[in-house]
């Protein structure tokens, strides 16, 4: 078998870039390892940018709305934001969607087959047939956080966060809003609204007692789902004609490390790098993709890494004291919940920030160190 571009991973970043790629004419196949299409590990929590973005109307799998939120530091002082911050959003349904529309674009799709390796040139998947060999123009990798097709790459990512998430037994209700508790530096658990009933989701280390945490907010649930969840993204998405594209390459907010707005947008950006260089008949992928990503998403990701290692090097008290300084800013904060660092600096004033600066000068010190250290390592 021959394709144009064989997409592994038939999640958000895949599908999206499917159905761009099919849309253009060009003959694609995705191959998935799972039967059945659908991510249940995942909360859902769309931004209203992210939804625009998404190559299908999400309206009809919205489950609840957030419009507020409560941020919550270790000893308990809150910062509250208001506005239209997010949908919560059914995966399984989304994911549906966006795979049968790549399809009816003219996408084809090869479930319950993994993609093993390359030999010869040739992706090699293998199914419960058997194996086949599947020989490729361009080959993306959007397989998600424990990426095979970044490890053909020689890419290596950092080591992931592990995420943990429950739902409530009975009703509960909170009110159109979400709460994020801060547990440990820059770790955290959310508790959000799914319907009539609410889930609890946590984000920790490996070391950290994250089941804990969840179970300690949400004694009595129905169901555990246990996934991994990338930590930065790598420096380079694309070598030759292979590229990588959502979780595979780390493409997450650096602060909630939610990913599908950035894995949706890397995917329309990667659409444009292959149907340009299919055009031109290229051996390899043209670097726009890359370039593209990093100049819109650079400063966020820089300024949030920065900004979660200077967190994570905070004690309890610490965080608690920050939380009080930044107390300033209730009310003047418009947060944007898919540019959450750049949304929160724009709405301070310049004034309000040295103010903060000077009450938590450690923090600040701590946070510049940070800052020149992620510019530097990302130049
Ligand atoms: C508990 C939890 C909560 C989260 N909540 C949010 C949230 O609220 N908002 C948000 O934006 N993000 C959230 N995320 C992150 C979000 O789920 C991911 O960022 C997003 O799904 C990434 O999309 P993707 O298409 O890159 O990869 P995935 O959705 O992971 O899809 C990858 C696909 O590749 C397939 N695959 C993997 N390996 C192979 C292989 N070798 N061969 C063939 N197929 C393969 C998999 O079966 C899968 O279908 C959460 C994650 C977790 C764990």
């Amino acid at each position: 078998m021959r394709v144009d571009v064989l997409v592994v991973g038939a999640g958000p970043a895949g599908s999206t870039l499917s159905l761009l790629l099919a849309r253009a004419g060009l003959d694609v196949l995705m191959v998935d390892s799972k039967k059945a299409i659908g991510k249940r590990s995942c909360s859902g929590i769309l931004g209203m940018r992210c939804l625009k973005e998404l190559p299908v109307n999400a309206d009809p799998f919205v489950i609840s709305e957030i419009r507020k939120g409560i941020f919550r530091s270790p000893g308990g002082i809150e910062i509250r934001v208001e506005g239209d911050i997010a949908r919560v959003v059914d995966r399984v349904l989304l994911d549906r969607e966006s795979v049968d529309a790549s399809l009816a674009e003219g996408a084809r799709i090869l479930m319950g087959h993994r993609f093993v390796g390359i030999d010869d040139g040739k992706a090699i998947v293998k199914g419960e047939s058997g194996s086949r060999s599947i020989s490729f123009k361009y080959l993306v990798g959007a397989d998600g956080v424990y990426s095979k097709v970044r490890e053909v790459l020689n890419l290596r990512a950092q080591e992931p966060y592990i995420g943990v998430q429950v739902t409530s037994r009975e009703g509960i209700s909170l009110d159109d809003g979400f709460i994020v508790k801060i547990m440990r530096g820059s770790r955290f658990l959310w508790i959000y609204p799914w319907g009539d009933k609410c889930r609890v989701g946590a984000l920790g280390r490996r070391t950290d007692p994250v089941i804990e945490w969840v179970q300690r907010a949400m004694p009595c649930f129905e169901e555990k789902i246990v996934a991994a969840i990338p930590s930065a993204p790598l420096r380079r998405f694309q070598r030759g004609n292979i590229a990588l594209v959502g979780d595979a390459s780390g493409q997450v907010k650096p602060l909630s490390r939610g990913g599908v707005y950035l894995g949706v947008k890397g995917a329309k950006f990667l659409a444009n790098s292959i149907v340009k260089s299919y055009e031109m008949d290229l051996p390899y992928i043209e670097s726009s993709y890359e370039r593209k990503w990093w100049s819109t998403f650079g400063f966020e990701i820089k300024a949030g890494l920065a900004l979660r290692r200077a967190l994570d090097d905070m004690s309890p008290k610490e965080l608690d004291s920050l939380f009080n300084s930044l107390k300033n800013f209730e009310g003047k904060i418009s947060f944007d919940i898919d540019y959450q660092v750049i949304s929160t600096l724009k709405s301070v004033k310049i004034w309000d920030i040295l103010r903060t600066s000077f009450m938590a000068p450690k923090f600040i010190l701590k946070y510049l160190g940070a800052l020149i250290a992620h510019l530097l390592l990302y130049s």
